[in-house]
């Protein structure tokens, strides 16, 4: 534990604690160690959007052990951002960029596609979505799908067989059927989780319910 100024830095050694959900690496219950900070509109982004590299956080000048790896949208190239300055808004202020485009946000005010001003999305949360939620990968620009007025959360890709456990909920089936162009023939057979049509799922914080978003390398 080191001080610096009137904050207290807590540093870690090796892998931070962290919660369930993390895939692949081992954990290291570290004594001291600052949890890493949660994002709810993208729950298990540890899993695929940060790697572990020490270095130097561009936004906040502190020594980290993990950076994130997606999209940043900004005149500025940080090569270093921490988790930490994502979820607190740092990396966005300091460098004016967006991890998520509010305009590929669903119903946000921008977004061409909306039709329905019923499911104008919040935009405090789209705020938080495009400033202090990690991106997730996809072959074109990301698209942030909402439901009931809200930015849903982005939970895994998701490939066809992974359809069927949604498909009885009326807006994945729309999504699934006619919800990107593809006909719903095309998409339950040849949709993978990291293919030439690769399926995003997503998740409504309000109701539960899931989302599909497509996308074709
Ligand atoms: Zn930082
Ligand atoms: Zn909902």
């Amino acid at each position: 534990m080191i001080a610096t100024g009137d904050t207290t830095v807590f540093r870690t050694v090796g892998v931070p604690i962290i919660g369930p959900g993390w895939n692949g690496i081992d954990m290291e219950v570290v004594t001291g160690a600052v949890p890493l900070p949660a994002f709810r509109f993208h729950p298990d982004a540890y899993a695929t959007v940060f790697e572990h590299v020490t270095g130097t956080c561009d936004a906040c000048g502190h020594h980290r052990d993990i950076r994130y790896t997606s999209s940043f949208y900004s005149a500025h190239s940080p090569d270093y951002i921490c988790p930490w300055c994502i979820a607190d808004g740092t990396a966005a202020r300091v460098f004016n960029g967006e991890f998520n485009d509010a305009a590929s946000v669903e119903g946000a005010e921008g977004d061409l596609a909306i039709h329905d001003t019923r499911v104008l999305t919040d935009a405090r949360e789209v705020l938080e979505v495009t400033t202090r939620t990690p991106s997730y990968v996809s072959w074109q620009q990301e698209r942030w799908l909402a439901h009931c007025g809200r930015p849903c959360a982005f939970i895994a890709n998701i490939g066809a067989g992974g359809l069927a456990a949604f498909l009885h909920e009326p807006d994945f089936a729309d999504d699934v059927d006619a919800g990107a162009g593809y006909g719903g023939e095309v998409v339950r057979r040849w949709l993978t989780a990291d293919g030439d049509l690769a399926g995003y799922l997503f998740e409504c914080l309000s109701c539960g319910a899931h989302r599909l978003h497509l996308d074709a390398g």
